[in-house]
């Protein structure tokens, strides 16, 4: 096979049980990286890692609940003891709920989806940024649509989604080089999380028809490219698989 950018390099990737997140570590593991899978259902990881390991990749599966910052630094500190390094960090998980009008928003429901896709998203930050800098390694917030824009139904998410696009920026800032960053936006992909939108009928998302939607290989393939050639000139930035300019460079159109 091909030299790769990404063999000798472990890579922890949060929400792997399924979706973007499962895509994405299969995807880094075929490229040649040791990965560590990450979800709330540690045994869906933790099978995961074995059948990987049982057709030659390496990989470990570990549970953890983003909201919970203790439990990020055991997942942290289980990458570097089962591992011996950390090379990138992808900060996939997300939550889509609660969807519905602000008039009559549940104040926990809001609270809860801020507390694990912006408040997440940044204990893993918070704990993976000393390796990562040790290593100059490579992060990879996965942002959306909805962090420049509001949609109908999903203020909880949007306003997530934008603190951590400037939680991006904020780490590019603050590590000046010696940790790469970017905010990537997946565009609108075939995961559970779709399902969700589809069955909520609240705007113009749930109406997209199944077949329209990316398969998860797409994203996980912009995620391989990011993190083996961790371009300088996008840090700090949001990319998106649905820009011309970026598939074709991330060479995402085969
Ligand atoms: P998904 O199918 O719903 O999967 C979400 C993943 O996150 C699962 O592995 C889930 O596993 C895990 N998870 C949820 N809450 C967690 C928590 N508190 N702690 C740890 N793990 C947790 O979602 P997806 O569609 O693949 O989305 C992945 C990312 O892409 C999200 O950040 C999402 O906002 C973003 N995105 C998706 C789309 C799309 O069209 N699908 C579009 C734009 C952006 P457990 O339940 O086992 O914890």
């Amino acid at each position: 096979g091909r030299m790769s950018a990404l063999a000798g390099k472990t890579v922890l990737v949060t929400g792997a049980s399924r979706g973007i997140g499962l895509a994405t570590a299969r995807a880094l593991v075929a490229a040649g990286a040791a990965v560590v899978l990450s979800a709330r259902s540690a045994a869906v990881c933790e099978d995961e890692a074995r059948s990987i390991a049982a057709t030659g990749g390496r990989a470990t599966g570990f549970g953890c609940d983003v909201a919970d910052y203790e439990s990020v630094v055991a997942l942290v500190d289980h990458a570097q003891a089962a591992h011996g390094r950390l090379d990138a960090v992808v900060n996939n998980v997300g939550m889509i709920e609660p969807i519905g009008p602000l008039e009559t928003a549940e104040p926990e429901a809001w609270a809860a989806s801020v507390r694990v896709n912006l408040i997440g998203a940044f204990h893993v930050v918070r704990a993976a940024l000393g390796p990562l800098k040790a290593a100059r390694g490579t992060l990879i917030n996965v942002s959306s649509g909805a962090a420049g824009r509001p949609l109908e139904g999903w203020s909880a998410y949007c306003a997530g989604k934008a603190g951590l696009a400037m939680l991006t920026r904020s780490v590019a800032l603050e590590m000046d080089g010696a940790v790469r960053v970017y905010g990537l936006r997946p565009g609108m992909v075939d995961t559970d999380m779709q399902a969700a939108i589809r069955d909520s009928g609240v705007n113009e998302v749930s109406r997209v028809p199944r077949e329209q939607l990316l398969p998860p290989s797409v994203p996980a393939a912009a995620v391989v490219w990011l993190a083996g050639t961790a371009p300088a000139d996008l840090s700090g930035t949001e990319v998106d698989v649905r820009d011309p300019d970026f598939r074709k460079r991330a060479g995402l159109d085969g």
